[in-house]
């Protein structure tokens, strides 16, 4: 009641019951699963409930709230990671998952998690066999390390190498490497997670071999080396190489970890030489670390490579077991190593699109523009044009690949760039691309097979009446 006696009006009352409005749902799309549709439409009641507690009243509409319940009812009823088409050119794109891996990869993954296994089993000696063998051997062999492992990602790998060579003591890292990767990877809190004191030494833009020297003590447990991987730093600047810091190390018995990041078991045209990880090992470092799904194209693992005694001393702690890799990314990982030994990384999708040649790039343009001319033509102004975009995935910062791209911008103003962009993304196969300059952008150095018709499927769907 108000101040005048009168029953005031409450608008949560106009709201539909949910089973009204779930039979909406399902009357829009009766192909949607019933549990999607109810709590879609159980979600959209909430939001409409709390909206109307917080905000001025507002009349909400059955057909309103059919449509935002429909929306939700799809988005849960949809797979997740859903397939989408990654046109942003950035090969190693973390919001989309990352290196997609080669097909033969997938396909290894598929088997190995649908079958019995010979996972831990020697099947010659019929007893309990070692999970991670196989990998390692083939990751010995392609780096000349002593020795190999592998875990869940380069973080575990670096909480793992931190807490068994470190732990109760200090690391020792320069100031210009204690960086933060995608938000929720940060050097301090790692080191400090593995129970080791981070002895920060230098400054941000130079470090100098005395700055080592001087906080190594007797509670120094390991020198730690930090690829700087998703920025550049330039002008005055001084970093101590792993040749010096190995020096410095190893005169007062301590081990060198590098945590590369983004690191690489080839040389080949497109990979920088700083991420070669066989090389980094033969500068200094006794102990590698990268990510699997980076530049070396395969599924999410953390690399390790180096000492014998290191590596069988991360292997023996109670903390692998926690970190341990599952069957399919063993699979997948075997599969990609075997590629890399066999000479066959063509056939992984990242490597294959760093060494895209300009006239293939034209070739995917010129094919891609075409199909799209055919089903837009009078609402787009269709172009190809060179571009450059940036590798991304914390690899080579500053570095940015020539590429080219197909650049769509509504004719006389039908329709703005991000609100194209938009659609595509809301299609069945959603598109990524990038916008700039009020055109929407689709680099197609990035495209995997079957991109291009999806791309046509998700314009059709734009332009939908
Ligand atoms: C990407 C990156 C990591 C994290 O790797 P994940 O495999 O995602 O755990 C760690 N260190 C560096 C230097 C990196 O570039």
């Amino acid at each position: 009641m108000d101040s005048s006696g009168k029953v005031k009006h409450d608008p949560r009352r106009d709201l539909p019951q949910a089973d009204r409005l779930i039979r909406c749902v399902r009357d829009a799309d009766p192909a949607l699963a019933s549990w999607a549709a109810a709590a879609g439409a159980r979600a959209t009641l909430r939001r409409a409930r709390e909206a109307l507690e917080a905000g001025p009243e507002r009349p909400v509409s059955l057909s309103g709230l059919t449509d935002a319940a429909l929306r939700e009812a799809r988005r849960l009823a949809r797979g997740h990671p859903h397939r989408v088409v990654n046109a942003t050119g950035v090969v190693l794109h973390t919001n989309l998952g990352r290196a997609p891996i080669a097909a033969g990869a997938a396909a290894a993954a598929a088997a190995a998690a649908s079958t019995y296994t010979d996972l831990e089993l020697d099947l010659g000696e019929g007893r309990r066999g070692d999970r991670l063998s196989a990998v390692a051997d083939k990751l010995v062999l392609l780096s000349g390390a002593e020795a190999a492992h592998a875990v869940n990602n380069c973080a575990a790998a670096l909480l793992l190498a931190l807490d068994t060579l470190a732990r109760g003591k200090e690391v020792i890292v320069s100031r210009g490497e204690l960086v933060e990767i995608g938000g929720s990877f940060r050097i301090p809190e790692i080191v400090e997670r593995a129970g080791v004191r981070l002895r920060e030494v230098g400054t941000t833009n130079r470090t100098h071999p005395i700055d080592y020297e001087r906080a190594i003590g007797p509670q120094t447990g390991a020198l730690l080396k930090v690829h700087r991987s998703n920025f550049d730093l330039r002008g005055f600047t001084s970093e101590v190489g792993l040749e010096t810091l190995r020096r410095i190390g190893a005169s007062s018995g301590l081990p060198v970890i590098e945590d590369l990041g983004s690191g690489t078991l080839l040389e080949a045209p497109g990979l920088a030489p700083e991420g070669h990880a066989p090389s980094r090992l033969r500068l200094g470092a006794d102990l590698v670390l990268f990510s699997a799904d980076k530049l070396l194209g395969g599924p999410q693992a953390g690399i390790v490579l180096g000492r014998r005694t290191l590596v069988a001393a991360m292997r023996a702690s109670p903390l692998d077991r926690a970190l341990r890799l599952d069957k399919q990314t063993l699979a997948a990982l075997d599969w990609t190593l075997a590629a890399l030994l066999e000479g066959r990384e063509q056939e992984i999708p990242t490597l294959r699109m760093l060494s895209l040649s300009e006239d293939e790039l034209d070739a995917r343009a010129r094919s891609l523009a075409q199909r799209l001319c055919g089903c837009a033509a009078s609402r787009l102004v269709v172009e190809i044009a060179a571009e450059r975009a940036p590798l991304g995935g914390g690899s080579l910062p500053g570095v940015a690949l020539e590429t080219r791209v197909v650049r769509l911008r509504g004719a006389a103003g039908r329709i703005s760039a991000d609100g194209l962009a938009q659609a595509l993304r809301s299609a069945e196969v959603p598109v990524i691309a990038r916008v700039h300059e009020d055109a929407v952008l689709l680099d197609v150095r990035t495209l995997l097979p079957g991109d291009e018709e999806a791309i046509e499927a998700a314009l059709r769907f734009a332009f939908a009446p």
